[in-house]
């Protein structure tokens, strides 16, 4: 709560609001029915260069484009301009230090909702101070869920939009009720999909392996950041197939991933050490070239980290 107390200025709808300002029309379908879509986008502070790197940020507003395709809803302004609303927001807000964003299309209609509307829309951003969401350190405790992931002819996951979320709710509150850190869902044909806000990969018999994009999840750009990191850096090719649940509990290692997640290690599931039960060295080495990426540390990736304060010319 106390990082909400530090936003003052939201981006919505062409203009800097104060947050208390900000305004929705209460009869908009998006209040509802959760139509909308929506991006997280992770800040890094890097303090040597004083500069804050926002990652892959084109590839979450090429996302957040295909998100409205699916939804059938217009965007209200050209991806071409989110960046600098982004940076006004954040030079606004001042943030130096690690920091999400948040950026959200929804139906701002008046007038009765309707469950189909498609216009008119509106889009904001707000950003937040943010520190890590799980101890990558020491790594969490995992279960699989009884809830399954909706398949992409139901609800599908490959859309980013609030109304999805309610089936990761239900597998995310259910889990911490059970005394986990985190949790998978598998999919309709009982094979590994993917957690309520990450991905998941696991080191089985030496080789690196994650479920497909047609495995009933989201196309994360973390996934696709560690697949790049391995084939890089690492001279390893990640294997992309089908996962059984048993597979996780004999996996050598496991970890998480994602824009808010970054690299977290699974140290047991359902309550079975994942190895020797501590973080794996694979793992370790990936989250280490993550981290150095993220804040813009290693020159090599400099297409993925945009510096907000300094002159970038887009
Ligand atoms: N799956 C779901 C359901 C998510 O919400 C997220 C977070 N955006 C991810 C996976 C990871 O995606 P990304 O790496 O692009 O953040």
């Amino acid at each position: 709560m106390d990082e909400l107390l530090r936003v003052k200025y939201l981006w919505q709808g062409g203009n800097l609001v104060e947050l208390e300002n900000a305004k929705v029309h209460i009869l908009t379908p998006t209040f509802f029915w959760g139509t909308n879509v929506f991006e997280g986008i992770r800040g890094y502070w890097n303090k040597e260069k004083g500069e804050l790197y926002l990652f892959r940020i084109d590839d979450h507003f090429q996302r957040l484009t295909e998100s409205a395709k699916m939804m059938r809803i217009d965007l209200p302004y050209p991806p071409e301009q989110f960046f600098q609303y982004a940076r006004d927001l954040i030079t606004r807000n001042g943030f130096r230090e690690d920091i999400h964003m948040v950026q959200v299309v929804y139906l701002d209609g008046i007038g009765h909702p309707r469950w189909f509307a498609t216009s008119p829309t509106n889009m904001f951003l707000a950003a937040f101070p943010r520190g890590r969401t799980f101890d990558v350190e020491n790594g969490v405790k995992a279960t699989i869920s009884s809830w399954k992931r909706t398949a992409d002819n139901v609800v599908p996951p490959r859309i980013k939009c609030g109304s999805n979320y309610q089936n990761c709710r239900l597998a995310g509150l259910q889990a911490m009720l059970d005394g986990y850190d985190a949790v998978i869902m598998l999919n309709e044909l009982g094979k590994v999909s993917e957690g309520t806000g990450y991905c998941i990969f696991m080191v089985r018999k030496n080789k690196l392996v994650t479920p497909p994009c047609t495995a009933d999840l989201l196309e994360s750009i973390t996934s696709d950041t560690v697949i790049r990191i391995c084939r890089d850096l690492l001279d390893l090719e990640v294997e992309q197939r089908d996962v059984d649940r048993t597979e996780l509990y004999v996996a050598e290692e496991v970890f998480l991933c994602g824009s808010l997640a970054e690299i977290t290690p699974v140290v047991s599931m359902d309550k079975i050490p994942i190895g020797m039960g501590y973080p794996g060295e694979l793992t370790k080495k990936i989250q280490n070239a993550y981290f150095r990426i993220t804040r813009g540390m290693d020159k090599r990736y400099a297409s993925w980290t945009t510096p907000v304060y300094g002159n970038t010319e887009r």
